[in-house]
C-alpha cells in the first residue's frame, strides 16, 4: 500500500524576539504553514530533535548559542543534513550573509521582513529541497543498482581530462582513496599490465573518432587479485558536434569467466588424468584428418585397452585403480610424445595427441605418417613401455594392454570411423592373446558388423522369450536306464529356425545377457520338473548348466533356490553343471558360493572336466557329485592313443574320490563299451539320444530307458 505524501509545510522558526515570532507565525499559517516557534538555539536544537520539521528559518543573533552555531549543529543532526536553513539577517548584513553559507545555510531573509515574499521564499526553497532530494533518491537507487550488478560507469570529459566514477566503478577498481573525480592515467593504472596499452589506446581512439566499442579487460586490485571487466562506451558531442565526453559502463564479470573455464575444461579434460578427453580428440582429429586429406598423408588412431583392469581395480582398490590409470596415461603419453612425426594438433601449437576415452581405454593419434609400419612402431613402443611396472603405493604393479590400429583414410574417413574401427581390432588383438596389437581389416570390420547385428538380435530374442531347453538324456550304459537328462538352451529364432548355443553364447556372455539367459534357462528347467510330475511321469534328475559370470552376483545361489521353491521341485533333482574356470579365479568367494549351493540342497557337477587347468585340488576342495569327462577325450578312446588314457584315468580318480563320473559325447556303440569295460556306465550322447524338444523328451521319460543306437531324433 502507498501512504500519500507528507505535506511538506512543517516550519521550525528560531528567534528571540516575541512580536516577529508572532508575526511570522500568524502571516505562515494564514499562508498554509504549520509553525513551531522557540525563542532560543538550544530550544531550537531540541525542538529539531524532537519534531519533524520541513524548513528552519533561523534567526542569526540570539542569546546564548549564536544562529550560526545553530546552523552547524542542525546539520549533523538526523534529517539535517538537506533540510532547507533559511537565516533571518539585518539588511546590509553582507558578512552574517556569508557566514550563514558557510556554515551550511540554504538561504538568507532580511530583517525588516517583507511578509508577501516570505511564503514565496519559504515555497520556492520547500520545492528546490524537494527536487534535491529525487535527485538523490534517484542517485542512490542507481548506485545500489550498479552495485548489485558489479556495474560501474565513468564519464572521461575529453577536454580537461577529468574522469568521474560511479561509487560501484571505484569499487571495482579498489580505488576508494582517489574519490569520484580522477584522471585518464589514474583509471588505467588498475587495468592490468597485459590489457593497459590496448586499454589506453581503445579508449582514444574511440574519444576520437567517436566510435562506440565494447572491450574485454583484467584489473588488479590492491590484494593483487584479477577482475576481468567488460566495458562498454560511448560518446557524447555538444551541440557543434564536438566529442565533449566519453562514457561508459565496466560491468565485473569475473564469475561468469570462471565458470566458462571451468565449463570448457571440464568439456574437453577427463578429469581423472587430465589427459585430453574423447570430445576433445574428436574436435582436434577433425583438423588432423582435414590436415591429411590436404596434403594426402596417412594418419592412425590408435586404441589401447588395459588387459584384466577389473581384477588390477579389485586388487588394488578404487583409489590403486584410479593412479594405475593416471600413470598409465601418462607413459602412453610420454612414449608418443617422442615421435617427432607427429603433427601439431590445436591452435596452440600443442602436441596433444593422447586422449583417456573411457574407463581404461585411451586412444592416440598420429598424423602424417611416412608409412604404416611407423603406426606398428608406435604401438609396440607404448605397449613395452606399458609392460614395464608400476609402482602404486610403493609396490610394483604388472599391467599390460591391447591395442588396435586404424589408419586413415584406407579404414575410416572420419575420426569418429577410426575410432571405432580401431577398437574392433583392439579387440582381435585380445582374442588372439591379450598384450600385443592388431590393424584393423575388412574381414574384421565384416565380423564385427555381424555381431553387433547378433547383440542386437539376441537381446531382442531374449526379450521376447525365445529362448526353450532342449533334454538330453543321461544313461546308465548298462541297463539303457534313463537317469538323469541335461538340460541345454536354444534358440528358437523367428527367421533362422532352432539355433544351439554356438550361435549366441559368446555374445551372451560379452553382453552381459547370460544373467538374464541363467535365470530363465533354470526356471524354464524348473518348469518342465513341475510340469512333468503333474503329468505322472517319472522324474530324473536334471542338469542345468550355470556359467561362471553367473557366480559374481552376490545374491545368485539365493536365486537359483528361489526359482526351485518357486515351482516347488526338489532341489536335489537339480544338478547345477559348473565349469573349471569358475574355479580358478576367486576361490574363497566360489567356495562359498558352491557350499550353499550344497547346503540348499542342490547336487554339483563339474563340466567339461580335462579341459582346462584340471586340477586335482578342486577335487578336494569343492563340494563337487560329478565329473564330467569331456567329449574330447572320448572321441578316441576306443583307439586306445593318450586320450583314451585321460579318459581312464579321469574315469579312476573320479571313482577313488567318490565322484559320480559321466562320459560326454558318446557317439558310437564302439566307445559305449570301451567306457563300460572301464567302469565308466553313466554315458550321455548322440548314441543314447541327441539333446531333444520338451515334447519329445516326455516320450522318453515315459518310457523311462532307452534302447541305443537312437540317432534319430529333432536336432
Ligand atoms: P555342455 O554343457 O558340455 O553340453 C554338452 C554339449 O555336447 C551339448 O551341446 C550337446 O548337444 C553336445 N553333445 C552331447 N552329446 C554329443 C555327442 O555325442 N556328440 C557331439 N558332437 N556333441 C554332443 P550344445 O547343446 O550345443 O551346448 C554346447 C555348450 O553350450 C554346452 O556344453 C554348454 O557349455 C553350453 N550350454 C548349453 N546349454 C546351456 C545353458 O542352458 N546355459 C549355459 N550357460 N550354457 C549352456
Ligand atoms: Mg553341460
Ligand atoms: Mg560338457
Amino acid at each position: 500500500m502507498i501512504t500519500p505524501a507528507r505535506q511538506r509545510n512543517h516550519i521550525l522558526l528560531v528567534d528571540d524576539d516575541m512580536v516577529l515570532r508572532g508575526m511570522a507565525s500568524r502571516t505562515l499559517k494564514h499562508a498554509g504553514f504549520s509553525v513551531h516557534a522557540v525563542d532560543s538555539g538550544e530550544a531550537g536544537v531540541q525542538a529539531f530533535d524532537s519534531g519533524e520539521f520541513d524548513l528552519v528559518l533561523l534567526d542569526v543573533m540570539l542569546p546564548g548559542i549564536s544562529g550560526f552555531e545553530v546552523c552547524e549543529r542542525l546539520r549533523q543532526m538526523p534529517g539535517g543534513l538537506h533540510i532547507p536553513i533559511l537565516m533571518l539577517t539585518g539588511l546590509d548584513d553582507t558578512a552574517s550573509v556569508d557566514e550563514a553559507f558557510r556554515r551550511g545555510a540554504t538561504d538568507f531573509v532580511t530583517k525588516p521582513i517583507n511578509w508577501t515574499l516570505l511564503s514565496h521564499r519559504i515555497r520556492f526553497n520547500l520545492r528546490a529541497a524537494a527536487l534535491a532530494e529525487t535527485a538523490m533518491r534517484h542517485q542512490r537507487q542507481m548506485s545500489a543498482a550498479q552495485r548489485l550488478a558489479r556495474l560501474g560507469s565513468w564519464e572521461w570529459v575529453v577536454d580537461s581530462g577529468e574522469v568521474i566514477c560511479s561509487d560501484e566503478m571505484l569499487r571495482l577498481l579498489d580505488m576508494y582513496q582517489l574519490g569520484q573525480t580522477t584522471h585518464f592515467d589514474a583509471l588505467l593504472a588498475h587495468v592490468s599490465e597485459s590489457d593497459r596499452s590496448t586499454v589506453a589506446s581503445v579508449r582514444r581512439q574511440s574519444a576520437e573518432s567517436g566510435r562506440a566499442y565494447q572491450l574485454k579487460y583484467a584489473v588488479v586490485c590492491d590484494d593483487g587479485v584479477e577482475r576481468v571487466l567488460i566495458e562498454q562506451a560511448e560518446v557524447e558531442r555538444d551541440a557543434l558536434g564536438r566529442i565533449v565526453t566519453l562514457r561508459a559502463i565496466a560491468q565485473d564479470i569475473t564469475d561468469r569467466v570462471a565458470a566458462q573455464q571451468r565449463i570448457d575444461a571440464l568439456s574437453f579434460k577427463d578429469e581423472l588424468t587430465g589427459l585430453p578427453n574423447r570430445h576433445y580428440f574428436l574436435e582436434v582429429g577433425r583438423g588432423a584428418v582435414e590436415h591429411s586429406l590436404r596434403f594426402r598423408k596417412t594418419s592412425a588412431v590408435l586404441y589401447f585397452d588395459l588387459d584384466r583392469f577389473k581384477s588390477v581395480n579389485d586388487s588394488l582398490g578404487h583409489e590403486g585403480g584410479n593412479a594405475v590409470l593416471c600413470k598409465v596415461g601418462w607413459r602412453i603419453q610420454r612414449c608418443v610424445r617422442g615421435a617427432d612425426m607427429l603433427a601439431r594438433c590445436d591452435d596452440n601449437g600443442q602436441e596433444e595427441p593422447v586422449a583417456r576415452l573411457a574407463g581404461d581405454s585411451f586412444i592416440v593419434l598420429l598424423v602424417d605418417l611416412a608409412n604404416d609400419q611407423v603406426a606398428a612402431q608406435v604401438c609396440a613402443r607404448v605397449l613395452n613401455a606399458l609392460a614395464e611396472p608400476l609402482v602404486i603405493d610403493g609396490q610394483p604393479q604388472f599391467v599390460t594392454a591391447s591395442a588396435g590400429i586404424a589408419l586413415y583414410p584406407r579404414d575410416a574417413n572420419d575420426v569418429p570411423g577410426l575410432i571405432q574401427a580401431a577398437e574392433q581390432a583392439m579387440y582381435a588383438a585380445k582374442k588372439a592373446g591379450r598384450a600385443r596389437y592388431e590393424f584393423f581389416s575388412q574381414e574384421l570390420g565384416r565380423l564385427s558388423h555381424a555381431r553387433a547385428e547378433l547383440d542386437k538380435d539376441f537381446r531382442r530374442g531374449l526379450m521376447a522369450g525365445e529362448m526353450c531347453l532342449y533334454f538330453q538324456p543321461k544313461v546308465d550304459a548298462r541297463s539303457g536306464r534313463m537317469i538323469g537328462a541335461e538340460s541345454l538352451v536354444r534358440w528358437d529364432h523367428p527367421e533362422q529356425g532352432v539355433l544351439a548355443p554356438g550361435h549366441f553364447i559368446q555374445v551372451a556372455e560379452e553382453t552381459g545377457l547370460i544373467i538374464p539367459m541363467t535365470d530363465s534357462v533354470m526356471q524354464m528347467a524348473c518348469a518342465s520338473l513341475a510340469q512333468w510330475r503333474q503329468a505322472g511321469l517319472p522324474l530324473v534328475p536334471l542338469s542345468v548348466n550355470v556359467p561362471a559370470p553367473y557366480f559374481a552376483i552376490e545374491e545368485a545361489v539365493e536365486r537359483l533356490a528361489s526359482t526351485a521353491r518357486t515351482f516347488e521341485v526338489d532341489p536335489s533333482l537339480i544338478t547345477i553343471e559348473i565349469t573349471e574356470s569358475l574355479l580358478m579365479n576367486d576361490a574363497e568367494g566360489t567356495l562359498e558360493r558352491l557350499n550353499a549351493l550344497k547346503q540348499a540342497g542342490f547336487r554339483l557337477s563339474l563340466d567339461d572336466f580335462g579341459t582346462g587347468y584340471s586340477s586335482l585340488s578342486y577335487l578336494h576342495r569343492f563340494p563337487i557329485d560329478e565329473l564330467k569327462i569331456d567329449r574330447a577325450f572320448i572321441k578316441h578312446i576306443d583307439e586306445g592313443e593318450r586320450n583314451a588314457i585321460i579318459a581312464m584315468s579321469i574315469l579312476m580318480l573320479g571313482r577313488q574320490f567318490g565322484l559320480e563320473v559321466v562320459a560326454e559325447g558318446v557317439e558310437t556303440a564302439a566307445q559305449s563299451r570301451r567306457l563300460l569295460t572301464a567302469g565308466g556306465h553313466v554315458q550321455q550322447g548322440y548314441f543314447f539320444s541327441r539333446p531333444v524338444s520338451e515334447s519329445t523328451f516326455r516320450v522318453l521319460l515315459g518310457k523311462g530307458s532307452i534302447v541305443a543306437p537312437a540317432l534319430a531324433s529333432d536336432t
